[in-house]
């Protein structure tokens, strides 16, 4: 028979270690956002120093800001569909 308590205790042994010894050793830092190299912690924006990186984060910030407005747009449309009947017939 399996012992619960004993196999809890285990895994927590084995979490607690994991977790412990990559804290310890692994000095805080960041990765790249595009080619995940480790970055200073104050790199801002999260790139590295590589141009062609710079250039990529720069194109997909804007990507992700129209795409932002279009879910915006989107998201207005859906809701729309479904409180605009309820107001119309309520007017
Ligand atoms: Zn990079």
């Amino acid at each position: 028979m399996v012992d619960a308590k004993k196999v809890k205790e285990n895994i927590q042994r084995m979490t607690n270690k994991v977790t412990s010894s990559a804290s310890g050793k692994v000095q805080p830092h960041k990765h790249c956002r595009v080619c995940f190299r480790p970055i200073k912690l104050s790199a801002e924006p999260r790139v590295c120093s590589d141009q062609a990186c710079i250039d990529r984060n720069a194109r997909d910030q804007k990507n992700e800001r129209q795409m932002r407005i279009w879910m915006f747009v989107f998201l207005g449309i859906f809701a729309f569909s479904f409180v605009g009947p309820v107001v119309l017939r309520s007017l």
